[in-house]
Protein backbone atom coordinates (compact mmCIF):
# COMPACT_ATOMS: atom_id res chain seq x y z
CA UNK A 1 0.00 0.00 0.00
CA UNK A 2 1.84 3.59 -0.99
CA UNK A 3 2.69 5.42 1.72
CA UNK A 4 2.32 2.80 4.17
CA UNK A 5 4.09 -0.44 3.23
CA UNK A 6 6.88 1.53 1.60
CA UNK A 7 7.99 3.64 4.68
CA UNK A 8 7.98 -0.14 6.99
CA UNK A 9 10.58 -1.71 4.37
CA UNK A 10 12.85 -4.01 6.62
CA UNK A 11 16.11 -3.36 3.81
CA UNK A 12 15.81 0.01 4.10
CA UNK A 13 15.09 0.47 7.55
CA UNK A 14 18.26 -1.82 8.06
CA UNK A 15 20.65 0.34 5.51
CA UNK A 16 19.44 3.34 7.69
CA UNK A 17 20.46 1.30 10.81
CA UNK A 18 23.69 0.31 9.47
CA UNK A 19 24.15 4.40 8.08
CA UNK A 20 23.31 5.21 12.07
CA UNK A 21 25.97 2.71 13.42
CA UNK A 22 28.69 3.89 11.10
CA UNK A 23 28.05 7.45 11.92
CA UNK A 24 28.23 7.31 16.04
CA UNK A 25 30.87 7.76 18.26
CA UNK A 26 29.64 8.80 20.96
CA UNK A 27 26.28 8.77 23.41
CA UNK A 28 23.46 11.43 22.27
CA UNK A 29 20.45 11.28 23.50
CA UNK A 30 17.26 12.32 21.09
CA UNK A 31 14.27 13.88 22.39
CA UNK A 32 11.05 12.47 20.20
CA UNK A 33 8.42 15.24 20.89
CA UNK A 34 5.10 13.90 19.94
CA UNK A 35 3.50 10.54 21.49
CA UNK A 36 2.46 9.24 18.15
CA UNK A 37 6.59 9.25 17.27
CA UNK A 38 6.49 7.56 20.68
CA UNK A 39 4.00 4.85 19.84
CA UNK A 40 5.76 4.41 16.97
CA UNK A 41 9.13 3.60 18.45
CA UNK A 42 7.60 1.08 21.10
CA UNK A 43 5.88 -0.47 18.58
CA UNK A 44 8.65 -1.44 15.89
CA UNK A 45 10.91 -2.02 18.81
CA UNK A 46 12.80 1.25 16.94
CA UNK A 47 14.76 1.78 20.66
CA UNK A 48 16.17 -1.42 21.11
CA UNK A 49 17.66 -1.40 17.27
CA UNK A 50 19.52 1.42 17.87
CA UNK A 51 23.20 1.28 18.90
CA UNK A 52 23.69 1.71 22.27
CA UNK A 53 25.19 5.03 22.01
CA UNK A 54 22.08 6.57 20.73
CA UNK A 55 19.05 7.15 23.51
CA UNK A 56 15.53 8.26 23.06
CA UNK A 57 14.11 10.30 25.62
CA UNK A 58 10.16 10.79 25.19
CA UNK A 59 8.54 13.96 25.00
CA UNK A 60 5.88 15.42 26.20
CA UNK A 61 3.69 15.84 23.05
CA UNK A 62 0.73 13.74 23.65
CA UNK A 63 -2.12 15.92 24.01
CA UNK A 64 -4.62 14.21 26.40
CA UNK A 65 -1.56 13.91 29.01
CA UNK A 66 -0.82 17.58 29.14
CA UNK A 67 -4.22 18.63 29.29
CA UNK A 68 -4.60 20.37 32.93
CA UNK A 69 -6.42 18.39 35.46
CA UNK A 70 -8.58 21.81 36.73
CA UNK A 71 -9.58 21.90 32.70
CA UNK A 72 -10.19 17.76 33.06
CA UNK A 73 -12.26 18.90 36.22
CA UNK A 74 -14.19 21.36 34.41
CA UNK A 75 -15.29 19.67 31.58
CA UNK A 76 -16.68 17.15 33.91
CA UNK A 77 -18.69 20.28 35.98
CA UNK A 78 -19.67 21.58 32.71
CA UNK A 79 -20.89 17.82 31.27
CA UNK A 80 -22.94 17.24 34.30
CA UNK A 81 -25.40 20.36 33.15
CA UNK A 82 -28.49 18.77 32.43
CA UNK A 83 -28.60 21.46 29.31
CA UNK A 84 -25.55 20.44 27.87
CA UNK A 85 -24.67 17.94 24.94
CA UNK A 86 -20.79 17.35 25.73
CA UNK A 87 -18.40 16.40 22.86
CA UNK A 88 -15.16 15.13 22.61
CA UNK A 89 -13.05 13.04 20.90
CA UNK A 90 -12.58 9.45 22.77
CA UNK A 91 -9.56 9.58 24.21
CA UNK A 92 -10.71 12.27 26.68
CA UNK A 93 -13.30 10.17 28.22
CA UNK A 94 -11.63 8.15 30.46
CA UNK A 95 -8.55 10.61 31.84
CA UNK A 96 -8.97 10.91 35.22
CA UNK A 97 -10.40 13.95 36.87
CA UNK A 98 -9.53 14.59 40.35
CA UNK A 99 -12.66 11.92 41.80
CA UNK A 100 -13.92 10.43 38.23
CA UNK A 101 -14.13 10.84 34.12
CA UNK A 102 -15.94 11.96 31.78
CA UNK A 103 -17.50 7.92 31.27
CA UNK A 104 -18.67 8.26 35.09
CA UNK A 105 -20.41 11.55 34.26
CA UNK A 106 -22.04 9.76 31.52
CA UNK A 107 -22.85 6.76 33.73
CA UNK A 108 -24.73 9.45 35.70
CA UNK A 109 -26.81 10.71 33.14
CA UNK A 110 -24.54 13.84 31.78
CA UNK A 111 -25.26 13.78 27.86
CA UNK A 112 -21.29 12.88 27.16
CA UNK A 113 -20.83 12.16 23.19
CA UNK A 114 -17.74 10.63 21.33
CA UNK A 115 -17.29 12.71 17.71
CA UNK A 116 -14.69 12.31 15.26
CA UNK A 117 -14.80 15.91 14.18
CA UNK A 118 -15.66 19.32 15.50
CA UNK A 119 -17.67 19.66 12.78
CA UNK A 120 -20.13 16.83 14.24
CA UNK A 121 -20.72 19.05 17.25
CA UNK A 122 -21.51 21.82 15.41
CA UNK A 123 -24.22 20.22 13.53
CA UNK A 124 -25.52 18.59 16.55
CA UNK A 125 -25.58 22.47 17.93
CA UNK A 126 -27.95 23.08 14.42
CA UNK A 127 -30.31 20.04 14.96
CA UNK A 128 -30.56 21.20 19.17
CA UNK A 129 -31.51 24.83 19.32
CA UNK A 130 -32.74 24.32 23.20
CA UNK A 131 -29.38 22.78 23.85
CA UNK A 132 -25.86 23.82 24.73
CA UNK A 133 -23.48 22.05 22.75
CA UNK A 134 -19.69 22.37 24.20
CA UNK A 135 -17.11 20.65 22.34
CA UNK A 136 -13.42 19.61 24.54
CA UNK A 137 -11.23 21.55 21.90
CA UNK A 138 -7.80 20.04 23.27
CA UNK A 139 -4.38 19.54 21.46
CA UNK A 140 -1.82 21.19 19.65
CA UNK A 141 -1.35 22.95 16.32
CA UNK A 142 -2.25 19.73 14.69
CA UNK A 143 -6.02 20.18 16.02
CA UNK A 144 -6.58 23.75 16.52
CA UNK A 145 -7.39 24.75 12.61
CA UNK A 146 -10.51 22.07 12.78
CA UNK A 147 -11.72 23.72 16.32
CA UNK A 148 -11.01 27.65 15.11
CA UNK A 149 -12.97 26.35 11.75
CA UNK A 150 -15.97 25.11 13.88
CA UNK A 151 -16.14 28.10 16.17
CA UNK A 152 -15.43 30.54 12.83
CA UNK A 153 -18.22 28.57 11.53
CA UNK A 154 -21.07 28.78 14.21
CA UNK A 155 -20.54 32.54 14.59
CA UNK A 156 -21.42 33.20 10.95
CA UNK A 157 -24.01 30.38 11.28
CA UNK A 158 -25.79 32.33 14.38
CA UNK A 159 -25.42 29.37 16.38
CA UNK A 160 -24.79 30.87 19.68
CA UNK A 161 -25.30 27.48 21.69
CA UNK A 162 -22.14 26.44 20.27
CA UNK A 163 -19.41 27.06 22.32
CA UNK A 164 -15.23 25.19 23.45
CA UNK A 165 -13.68 24.36 26.06
CA UNK A 166 -10.22 25.27 24.81
CA UNK A 167 -7.21 24.15 26.04
CA UNK A 168 -4.58 24.11 23.13
CA UNK A 169 -0.76 24.00 23.27
CA UNK A 170 2.03 25.40 21.37
CA UNK A 171 5.71 22.81 20.73
CA UNK A 172 8.01 25.52 20.80
CA UNK A 173 7.64 27.22 23.95
CA UNK A 174 7.56 23.48 25.63
CA UNK A 175 10.73 22.95 23.61
CA UNK A 176 12.43 25.93 25.35
CA UNK A 177 11.14 24.85 28.36
CA UNK A 178 12.75 21.45 28.38
CA UNK A 179 16.37 23.12 27.12
CA UNK A 180 16.27 25.46 30.25
CA UNK A 181 15.37 22.96 32.93
CA UNK A 182 18.19 22.16 34.72
CA UNK A 183 17.82 18.45 34.51
CA UNK A 184 18.00 18.52 30.78
CA UNK A 185 19.84 15.54 28.94
CA UNK A 186 18.40 16.44 25.51
CA UNK A 187 20.66 16.69 22.46
CA UNK A 188 18.59 16.98 19.45
CA UNK A 189 14.70 17.06 18.96
CA UNK A 190 12.69 14.78 16.52
CA UNK A 191 10.48 17.52 15.92
CA UNK A 192 6.44 16.59 14.74
CA UNK A 193 5.86 16.22 11.69
CA UNK A 194 2.08 16.46 11.78
CA UNK A 195 2.62 19.97 13.80
CA UNK A 196 4.91 21.32 11.21
CA UNK A 197 2.41 20.69 8.35
CA UNK A 198 0.53 23.31 9.78
CA UNK A 199 2.79 25.35 11.28
CA UNK A 200 5.81 24.87 8.84
CA UNK A 201 9.51 25.19 10.16
CA UNK A 202 10.28 29.06 10.93
CA UNK A 203 9.53 28.91 14.22
CA UNK A 204 12.31 26.16 14.83
CA UNK A 205 15.65 27.90 13.40
CA UNK A 206 16.12 30.33 16.43
CA UNK A 207 15.89 27.35 19.03
CA UNK A 208 18.05 25.32 17.37
CA UNK A 209 20.50 28.49 17.12
CA UNK A 210 19.85 29.63 21.25
CA UNK A 211 20.17 25.99 22.76
CA UNK A 212 22.64 24.69 19.88
CA UNK A 213 20.41 21.66 19.34
CA UNK A 214 19.33 19.85 15.48
CA UNK A 215 15.54 19.85 15.20
CA UNK A 216 14.90 17.44 12.70
CA UNK A 217 11.31 17.35 11.31
CA UNK A 218 10.08 14.09 11.45
CA UNK A 219 7.07 11.76 10.10
CA UNK A 220 5.60 8.68 11.87
CA UNK A 221 6.48 5.58 10.40
CA UNK A 222 9.43 3.96 11.14
CA UNK A 223 11.52 4.73 8.15
CA UNK A 224 10.72 7.90 9.07
CA UNK A 225 12.15 7.87 12.56
CA UNK A 226 14.75 6.57 11.42
CA UNK A 227 15.86 9.06 8.81
CA UNK A 228 15.10 11.48 11.85
CA UNK A 229 17.52 9.90 13.87
CA UNK A 230 20.26 9.28 11.41
CA UNK A 231 19.94 13.08 10.18
CA UNK A 232 20.23 14.34 14.23
CA UNK A 233 23.14 12.01 14.58
CA UNK A 234 24.95 13.25 11.72
CA UNK A 235 24.30 16.60 12.59
CA UNK A 236 25.63 15.84 16.19
CA UNK A 237 29.09 13.94 15.28
CA UNK A 238 29.72 17.09 12.81
CA UNK A 239 29.18 19.47 15.56
CA UNK A 240 26.10 20.98 13.70
CA UNK A 241 22.62 22.26 14.92
CA UNK A 242 20.01 23.05 12.07
CA UNK A 243 17.15 22.67 11.36
CA UNK A 244 16.31 19.77 8.90
CA UNK A 245 13.31 18.36 7.33
CA UNK A 246 13.23 15.45 7.14
CA UNK A 247 9.57 14.61 6.32
CA UNK A 248 9.46 16.15 3.31
CA UNK A 249 6.05 14.58 1.04
CA UNK A 250 3.98 16.71 4.63
CA UNK A 251 5.65 19.66 5.18
CA UNK A 252 7.11 22.95 3.96
CA UNK A 253 8.69 25.79 4.97
CA UNK A 254 5.80 28.08 5.05
CA UNK A 255 3.38 25.44 6.57
CA UNK A 256 -0.16 25.53 5.45
CA UNK A 257 -1.11 28.84 4.86
CA UNK A 258 -4.87 28.78 5.35
CA UNK A 259 -5.08 27.04 8.88
CA UNK A 260 -2.48 29.79 9.86
CA UNK A 261 -4.98 32.22 9.07
CA UNK A 262 -8.04 30.58 10.92
CA UNK A 263 -5.85 30.48 13.59
CA UNK A 264 -4.69 33.97 13.78
CA UNK A 265 -8.61 34.96 13.34
CA UNK A 266 -9.60 32.95 15.76
CA UNK A 267 -7.16 32.18 18.62
CA UNK A 268 -4.39 34.49 20.30
CA UNK A 269 -1.31 33.00 22.26
CA UNK A 270 -1.95 32.85 26.42
CA UNK A 271 0.57 30.91 28.97
CA UNK A 272 -1.10 27.73 29.85
CA UNK A 273 -0.40 24.78 32.41
CA UNK A 274 0.77 21.61 31.04
CA UNK A 275 -0.65 18.75 33.53
CA UNK A 276 2.75 17.53 35.60
CA UNK A 277 4.89 20.05 33.92
CA UNK A 278 3.14 23.19 35.24
CA UNK A 279 3.22 26.90 33.74
CA UNK A 280 4.68 27.46 30.26
CA UNK A 281 4.62 31.48 29.43
CA UNK A 282 2.98 31.45 25.62
CA UNK A 283 2.56 27.85 25.53
CA UNK A 284 -1.12 28.11 24.42
CA UNK A 285 -4.23 29.18 22.50
CA UNK A 286 -7.38 31.21 24.24
CA UNK A 287 -10.28 32.16 22.10
CA UNK A 288 -9.81 36.43 21.07
CA UNK A 289 -12.34 38.23 22.24
CA UNK A 290 -14.15 38.56 19.23
CA UNK A 291 -15.40 34.90 19.97
CA UNK A 292 -15.84 35.46 23.57
CA UNK A 293 -19.42 34.64 23.38
CA UNK A 294 -18.56 30.86 22.16
CA UNK A 295 -16.19 30.59 24.91
CA UNK A 296 -17.67 27.67 27.56
CA UNK A 297 -15.34 28.59 30.37
CA UNK A 298 -17.20 32.39 29.72
CA UNK A 299 -20.52 30.94 29.15
CA UNK A 300 -20.38 28.39 32.60
CA UNK A 301 -20.21 29.13 35.78
CA UNK A 302 -17.28 27.05 36.51
CA UNK A 303 -14.63 28.76 38.92
CA UNK A 304 -13.85 27.43 42.38
CA UNK A 305 -12.27 24.16 41.30
CA UNK A 306 -10.24 22.34 43.61
CA UNK A 307 -7.96 19.34 41.69
CA UNK A 308 -6.08 16.46 43.36
CA UNK A 309 -3.53 14.63 42.00
CA UNK A 310 -2.77 11.12 42.73
CA UNK A 311 0.35 10.97 44.97
CA UNK A 312 1.79 7.89 43.26
CA UNK A 313 1.22 8.95 39.58
CA UNK A 314 4.57 10.54 38.38
CA UNK A 315 3.31 11.16 34.83
CA UNK A 316 5.05 14.80 35.45
CA UNK A 317 8.46 13.26 34.89
CA UNK A 318 7.45 10.59 32.24
CA UNK A 319 6.05 13.57 29.72
CA UNK A 320 8.93 15.20 30.73
CA UNK A 321 11.63 12.44 29.67
CA UNK A 322 13.02 12.28 32.94
CA UNK A 323 11.55 8.99 34.03
CA UNK A 324 10.74 6.01 31.55
CA UNK A 325 7.21 4.57 32.30
CA UNK A 326 8.54 1.56 34.75
CA UNK A 327 10.24 3.84 36.34
CA UNK A 328 6.66 4.15 38.47
CA UNK A 329 5.84 1.54 40.82
CA UNK A 330 2.06 1.60 39.86
CA UNK A 331 3.04 0.85 36.37
CA UNK A 332 1.22 -2.65 35.28
CA UNK A 333 0.27 -2.90 38.58
CA UNK A 334 -2.16 -0.16 40.39
CA UNK A 335 -2.14 1.64 36.91
CA UNK A 336 -2.84 -0.25 33.81
CA UNK A 337 -4.95 1.22 30.74
CA UNK A 338 -8.01 -0.02 33.22
CA UNK A 339 -7.37 1.46 35.86
CA UNK A 340 -5.28 4.52 35.04
CA UNK A 341 -3.79 6.74 37.49
CA UNK A 342 -2.87 9.57 35.03
CA UNK A 343 -3.42 10.11 31.50
CA UNK A 344 -0.41 8.96 30.13
CA UNK A 345 -2.08 5.76 30.66
CA UNK A 346 -4.84 6.29 29.20
CA UNK A 347 -4.13 8.03 25.86
CA UNK A 348 -3.40 6.39 22.81
CA UNK A 349 -0.15 8.90 22.88
CA UNK A 350 0.87 8.09 26.20
CA UNK A 351 4.56 6.52 26.57
CA UNK A 352 2.84 4.56 29.79
CA UNK A 353 0.43 3.33 27.21
CA UNK A 354 2.44 2.73 24.77
CA UNK A 355 4.91 0.16 27.25
CA UNK A 356 2.18 -1.01 28.45
CA UNK A 357 0.37 -2.23 25.40
CA UNK A 358 3.53 -3.23 23.17
CA UNK A 359 4.47 -5.02 26.75
CA UNK A 360 7.85 -3.12 27.55
CA UNK A 361 7.23 -4.61 31.63
CA UNK A 362 9.72 -5.57 33.80
CA UNK A 363 7.38 -8.14 35.50
CA UNK A 364 5.27 -9.83 33.38
CA UNK A 365 1.31 -8.54 33.33
CA UNK A 366 -1.50 -10.83 35.39
CA UNK A 367 -2.76 -13.24 32.51
CA UNK A 368 -5.98 -11.81 30.51
CA UNK A 369 -5.46 -8.02 31.92
CA UNK A 370 -3.92 -6.99 28.18
CA UNK A 371 -6.26 -4.53 26.50
CA UNK A 372 -6.28 -4.86 22.90
CA UNK A 373 -5.40 -2.42 20.60
CA UNK A 374 -8.60 -1.85 19.13
CA UNK A 375 -10.07 -1.29 22.52
CA UNK A 376 -7.89 1.84 23.00
CA UNK A 377 -9.62 5.16 21.85
CA UNK A 378 -8.40 6.98 19.24
CA UNK A 379 -6.32 9.83 18.95
CA UNK A 380 -7.85 12.51 20.63
S1 LIG B 1 2.26 4.26 35.12
FE1 LIG B 1 0.32 5.27 35.73
S2 LIG B 1 0.75 6.11 37.76
FE2 LIG B 1 2.74 5.70 36.78
S3 LIG B 1 3.31 7.60 35.73
FE3 LIG B 1 2.22 6.35 34.22
S4 LIG B 1 0.10 7.05 34.38
FE4 LIG B 1 1.11 7.77 36.27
Amino acid sequence: MKYIEEFNDPERARRLLDDIRATVTRPWALMEVCGGQTHSIIRHGIDQLLPEEVELIHGPGCPVCVTPLDVIDKALAIAARPEVIFCSFGDMLRVPGTDRDLFRVKGEGGDVRVVYSPLDALELARKNPDREVVFFAIGFETTAPANAMAVHQARRLGLGNFSLLVSHVRVPPAIEAIMTAPSCRVQGFLAAGHVCSVMGTAEYPDLAAKHRVPVVVTGFEPLDILEGIRRAVQQLERGEHRVENAYPRAVCEQGNPAALRMLEEVFEVTDRNWRGIGRIPASGWRLTDAFRAHDAEHRFDVSGIRTEEPAVCRAGEVLQGLLKPTGCEAFGTACTPRTPLGATMVSSEGACAAYYLYRRMNTPAPQGSRIPREEMNPVG
